[in-house]
């Protein structure tokens, strides 16, 4: 019964959305339904609803007002706006106001120290004056590894340090904690939002992998005790890294992911996706900067479901088919262009870059192409065009924007946009908390008389925000996330 209303609400939306402009595809469609035909009601009526849906909010409203559940939409909007001239909700902009795109950058935790990580971060997302110049401002988290079973040669940072000093939770593979209390600390403060698989096992022979299932139960224990949420995952390195997931079957490149395979004894998804993975990237390729949704379904072969995600990884393809990489800080320039910042603002459309910003021995760690690139998108953020955030908040906001089942009631003078849910078509249907829909924002013809709802709650003073008009309607939010330029940069006895 209700599925069948969303899909009407669908159709709805689309329509509306191709009206004010706020591009999207089907998929992206799915939302509430009365932004179109406006509910009318009463104060309370909307108080004392415990309904579910908007249409039965709407036939209580026209009994009282009308003495039939059978009169339309457009009678009942003229009726009262030619007595209450209240103000008209018309439905949501895709971003937060004043922006036209959302970015963020995802970058591997590969070859990372303590001392690359600092300086990368003390750069991106503080203010200060750092050893790359002027703070950028910018919401950034990385990515981590828990273990380091990799016996690749080569140096992880200046001064020949070796392999077995890249920034990882334990040391090596065992039990012993390494970088744990860093790694705790930026996950606590934003700085970490991204579990680059439980570690970094790749070696020289690609078919051997010192990861093990125990391993991911030492580590899933480790994080639950340290109160550490993660809900991001990204896949990593060469065919020993038997942990990766999300694209088993895919291709016979793939089978070397045995991590949701139950019969495997590198399974471990029946641990980690109820930990609180609910978005993989399964090591695939784009070459698309940006796209109208991230996210797409992942059934994996264990049954579970998560949301897969894309990244930007390369620039195209070989004629042989194979990526063309661009995801090193030397080709950071190549990836954040102005014809790309343009391209995200003109269709509206999230992107999100991947990267290996520690990843090379440069003294510096980034060159100066790349401090360059980065100073351009944070021209783009402070100049109110283009959100750069985390990861973890694109793929949080791009399920609530694309799947928010929201009604709209009238009474008194006011509009209330009731938001009744996420029809999470992956995690399944669930009411939010402010954290989950923070950005969201409708189109409204008086901000200032239109109330922002949970369900028939209202939502606390201090998360709304009134807009003015973008050229297309002046707009009520949810607020975004606030900035947060602290330093939290440490060091740690030991840890390179
Ligand atoms: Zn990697």
């Amino acid at each position: 019964m209700q599925r069948t209303k969303w899909v009407v609400a669908s159709m709805s939306l689309g329509l509306l959305l191709a009206a004010t402009g706020c591009a999207t595809d089907t998929a992206a469609d799915r939302a509430g339904e009365a932004d179109i035909h406006p509910k009318v009601s009463t104060v309370s009526d909307v108080a004392n609803s415990t309904e579910t849906t908007g249409d039965e909010t709407h036939a209580t409203a026209a009994t009282q007002q009308g003495g039939s559940t059978a009169s339309s939409s457009a009678d009942e909007q003229t009726m009262l706006y030619n007595t209450h001239k209240p103000p008209q909700v018309y439905g949501m902009r895709k971003f937060p106001y004043p922006y036209q795109a959302m970015l963020a950058i995802s970058s591997d935790a590969d070859s990372e120290t303590l001392r690359k990580f600092n300086l990368v971060h003390e750069f991106i997302n503080t203010t200060q004056m750092t050893p790359l110049g002027r703070g950028l401002g910018l919401d950034f988290a990385d990515s981590f590894f828990m273990y380091n079973g990799n016996n690749e040669p080569g140096y992880v940072d200046i001064n020949h340090e070796p392999m077995a000093d890249e920034l990882s939770y334990f040391k090596g593979v065992s039990d012993k904690p390494y970088a744990a209390s860093i790694i705790n600390h930026y996950i606590h403060v934003g700085w970490i939002d991204t579990m680059h698989t439980y570690g970094d096992f790749s070696r020289v022979n690609p078919h051997q992998t010192l990861f093990t299932r125990q391993l991911a139960e030492q580590a899933i224990e480790a994080l639950k005790a340290n109160g550490d949420v993660i809900t991001v995952w990204t896949d990593h390195g060469n065919k020993s890294n038997v942990d990766n997931f999300g694209n088993y079957g895919k291709s016979t490149f793939y089978s070397y992911q045995q991590g949701a395979n139950p019969w495997s004894k590198y399974y471990h998804t029946d641990l980690t996706i109820p930990y609180g993975i609910r978005f993989v990237w399964p090591d695939s390729s784009s070459d698309e900067f940006g796209m109208k949704s991230m996210i797409y379904p992942l059934m994996l072969p264990d049954g579970q479901r998560v949301w897969g995600f894309w990244r930007y990884t390369n620039v195209g393809y070989t004629k042989k088919g194979d990526p063309e990489w661009d995801w090193t800080p030397f080709n950071l320039d190549e990836q954040l262009t102005p014809a790309h910042f343009a391209q995200i603002e003109r269709e509206h459309e999230y992107s999100i870059v991947a990267q290996h910003l520690s990843g090379t021995n440069y003294p510096g760690v980034l060159p100066k192409s790349a401090v360059e690139a980065l100073r351009l998108l944070a021209a783009q953020y402070h100049e109110g065009k283009i959100l750069v955030t985390r990861t973890s908040r694109l793929l949080t906001y791009n399920v609530a924007q694309q799947y928010v089942w929201y009604d709209v009631t009238y009474g008194q003078g006011k509009a209330y946009i009731h938001i009744r849910a996420i029809l999470d078509p992956v995690f399944g249907k669930y009411v939010p908390t402010i954290d989950e829909i923070r950005g969201l924002t409708f189109y409204t013809s008086n901000p200032a008389e239109t109330v922002l709802e949970i369900g028939n709650t209202p939502i606390p003073a201090q998360f709304v925000q009134d807009n003015h008009s973008d050229g297309v309607h002046p707009s009520v939010a949810i607020t975004w996330w606030p900035v947060d330029t602290t330093n939290y940069a440490e060091t740690a006895p030991g840890v390179k």
